[in-house]
């Protein structure tokens, strides 16, 4: 007898907070609607695919590799990137520049972006600002894991 009544106290608990969350949160949501901001978070729906949420500048999303006033790539192959990279998940073959002011150039860049951490540690450990993570792409999804290579030249598009 005490056991049932306990099973329907608990049902009875679970009810009345699953209600007050509901009613909270409607009126959060009707103060939303008639533009009243509030300090109170996560009592918004956002309406994914159609309705995106906006990404903070210094979100690290995915990266790219920055270009010179000629079009060539700024990296200059010293491989600090992907000595750095935790997940192992950059490759780097270099190529002798013509320019003796430059030296090197990547003849290969590939990042497999399906083991990155995004961590961030390429960027801060690249001497020339060659990588950046600021694309603000983070929809990264594909239905083939080769499509998660990215290669120098959709790194630098
Ligand atoms: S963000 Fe981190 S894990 Fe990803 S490529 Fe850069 S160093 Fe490697
Ligand atoms: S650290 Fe920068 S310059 Fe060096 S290989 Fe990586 S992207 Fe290129």
């Amino acid at each position: 007898m005490f056991r049932l009544f306990g099973y329907f106290f608990e049902i009875i608990r679970g009810s009345v907070i699953t209600a007050r969350h509901f009613i909270v949160n409607l009126f959060f949501h009707t103060l939303n609607l008639f533009g009243i901001k509030t300090k109170r978070k996560g009592a918004f729906t956002i309406q994914y695919p159609e309705q995106k949420s906006e990404i903070a500048e210094r979100h690290r999303s995915l990266h790219r590799l920055m270009k010179r006033e000629n079009g060539k790539p700024r990296c200059v192959a010293c491989m600090l990137c992907q000595t750095v990279c935790p997940s192992e998940c950059i490759y780097i073959e270099a190529a002798e520049d013509p320019d003796p002011e430059i030296q090197k150039y990547p003849s290969t860049f590939l990042i497999d972006i399906s083991r990155c951490c995004f961590c961030g540690f390429c960027v801060e450990a690249c001497p020339e600002d060659a990588i950046r993570m600021d694309t603000g792409e983070v929809e990264l999804a594909q239905y083939n894991k080769d499509d998660l290579m990215l290669d120098l030249d959709f790194l630098l598009s």
